[in-house]
């Protein structure tokens, strides 16, 4: 068995050891100032008594009074180093436990940030959330008290056993009794804390799961009405959450007061025997007095006891929640940088992919030449986003499956290839920050001013309050579903990408507004490899090439005239959508 504490948390302790040093060192002085005081105690009294006694004690020859005028004073000078050392001790473990904090977290939330994406497909965002607060949070509490704690008791109870073996080793000996049932209740109740804190850290983790959910659903919830579903699940968790806490606290409760116990006895035992020393003259009172003080002061280190081991199995605990994250494989970035610029020809080679055993494409094979435009149409669920996906490689399919300029894209670097593709998904995500920072994200002015031309947004800019500098909400609610649309887009164009993939990126705009696009686009596109995923006709007319996905396989490809003659799916699609349109001009 390990004894030492601090080994879980060696590599973030290691770069503060100066600071727990000095900050040891003050605990050093502070604990030799607190323990000197029963000495000084036990020297007035026996003064004191021996002004008073018949006979004056043949052990005590000085002059009393100035004695005690000096004892008093020693105490007063006492009371002030320990206050002096005990703000510098706390000074440096503190911040020091605060260091650690910031460093646990900025470790799990880079790693985090460096994991793919399929991690965060089996993960609960609430979960991760809660690993970042409330599991360091318990480390830095455990770093805040343990050195504290642990050192302050050792020293507390070696010393007073010293001290107390000075007076009367018997004694002290006898005190000692009851700690080896001290020492089978630790461990025995060690392990019940470990396994109950992780129940209530999981626990913690689903409530806030919950949370997070409701929150960004909030529009569903309330759009379905499912506010009373959702209460009472949400109060299922939460009462269950209190069910753990409270089996949490039993454990405690009956462990904490347990030292009180223990301290009980030795005092019991030492009341007596001690007294009777004094009786029979064997003890001084300022001896039998002072030896109780240091009695009773090794009682705290058992109570400090019992709070390091309740800290430490919860830092422990937390720490392997946030070690099974760090565990997790960050993405590999693969082969070295040639040095070479992505022209972007894409071809897919005979691809399959599927998610959990289950297919979505089947044998997938393109070739789009670099500046082309592929578009890519069929029903929902025809593996058309899954396509799109492959290829800034945020899902992977086999090795040489998907290739650009003839190279698989797993021997590009993930920065380079990533660096080369705008990929405008379905549904965006804004940050909450103005138009400006979302679209550029570390762009420069001039190029956000362009792509934004591109994704015809100019004219919405002017009806926000603060133009390019208007704020948008978590999840961008003050703009409109093809005014968000149109900012991812300018998003992508304005980091100037070789290939840009448009995933239905289109849908929420209006038809007018998007053969704008498509117009203004036609520029950027007549530069850049483009993949078009769309459900409009409209949209993908003008493509290179068309291509119908129908259960993850292509089931026609050509141009728009090739496909209308061909008079298959696509043509079905193209006469239903333009018999819609006449419709609607009606
Ligand atoms: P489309 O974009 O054409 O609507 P998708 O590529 O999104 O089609 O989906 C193709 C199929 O893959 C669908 O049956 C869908 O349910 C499934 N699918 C999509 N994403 C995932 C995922 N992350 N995990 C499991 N199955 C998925």
């Amino acid at each position: 068995m390990n004894l030492n504490p601090f080994t879980p948390f060696a590599s973030y302790l290691r770069p503060y050891r100066w600071e727990i040093t000095v900050g040891l060192l003050l605990l050093l002085g502070v604990q030799t100032a607190t323990m000197t005081v029963p000495m000084i105690l036990k020297w007035a009294i026996d003064a004191a008594g021996a002004s008073i006694a018949e006979e004056p004690f043949d052990y005590y020859t000085g002059d009393i009074k100035g004695d005690l005028a000096l004892y008093a004073g020693g105490l007063a000078v006492l009371g002030l180093v320990q206050w002096l050392l005990s703000f510098g001790m706390r000074f440096y473990l503190s911040s020091m436990a605060r260091l650690v904090e910031r460093d646990v977290r900025r470790a799990y939330v880079q790693h985090l940030l460096e994991l793919p994406l399929g991690f965060f497909h089996q993960w609960q965002v609430g979960d991760l959330m809660a690993r970042a607060t409330s599991d360091v949070e318990a480390i830095q509490r455990f770093m805040h008290h343990a050195f504290r704690m642990t050192l302050t008791g050792l020293l507390t109870f070696l010393l007073s056993l010293v001290l107390m073996s000075m007076i009367d080793w018997q004694l002290a000996l006898l005190s000692l009794a009851p700690m080896p049932l001290m020492a089978l209740m630790t461990r025995w109740v060690g392990g019940m804390v470990r396994v109950g804190y992780r129940q209530v850290q999981e626990q913690f983790a689903a409530i806030v799961t919950q949370i997070q959910e409701n929150l960004s659903g909030i529009r569903v919830v309330k759009a379905f009405a499912l506010g009373a579903d959702q209460r009472k699940k949400f109060a299922c968790l939460n009462e269950d959450y209190v069910v753990k806490n409270r089996h949490l606290i039993n454990i405690r409760s009956l462990f904490f007061p347990f030292t009180f116990l223990i301290n009980g006895l030795s005092m019991l035992v030492i009341l007596w025997l001690g007294g009777v020393r004094v009786i029979e003259g064997s003890l001084s009172l300022g001896a039998f007095v002072a030896f109780n003080a240091y009695l009773l002061r090794m009682g705290r280190p058992m109570m400090f006891l019992g709070r390091i081991v309740d800290e430490y199995q919860r830092a422990v605990a937390s720490l392997r929640r946030i070690e099974a994250i760090l565990h997790e494989r960050p993405q590999i970035d693969d082969g070295g940088d040639d040095g070479g610029v992505i022209r972007g020809e894409i071809e897919f080679r005979d691809l399959y992919f599927s998610y959990d055993g289950q297919e979505v494409l089947r044998g997938v094979n393109v070739k789009i030449p670099a500046g082309g435009t592929l578009a890519v149409v069929g029903r929902v669920g025809s593996g058309k986003t899954t396509l799109a996906r492959l290829l800034p490689r945020l899902i992977e399919a086999g090795v040489g499956q998907v290739l650009i300029d003839g190279v698989p894209i797993e021997q590009i670097p993930l920065k380079k290839l990533r660096a080369a593709i705008g990929y405008v998904p379905q549904d965006t995500f804004l940050f909450s920050d103005t138009i400006r920072e979302n679209i550029a994200l570390g762009m420069a002015d001039e190029v956000v001013e362009e792509a934004v031309k591109a994704a015809q947004l100019k004219t919405d800019l002017g009806t926000f309050p603060a133009g390019f500098e208007t704020v948008v909400g978590e999840r961008g609610v003050t703009l409109s579903g093809g005014q968000k649309q149109r900012t991812a887009l300018a998003r992508a164009i304005a980091r100037d990408p070789v290939i840009l993939i448009l995933d239905d990126a289109l849908a929420s705009v209006d038809t007018r507004t998007e053969e704008e696009i498509l117009k203004a686009l036609r520029r950027e596109m007549a530069a850049r490899t483009t993949i078009l995923i769309a459900h409009r006709i409209s949209t993908v007319k003008d493509a290179d090439q068309i291509i119908v996905l129908d259960e993850g396989a292509v089931a026609e490809r050509g141009t728009h005239e090739e496909l209308v003659a061909q008079d298959g799916m696509y043509a079905d699609m193209y006469r239903r959508q333009h018999l819609a349109e006449e419709l609607g001009e009606l």
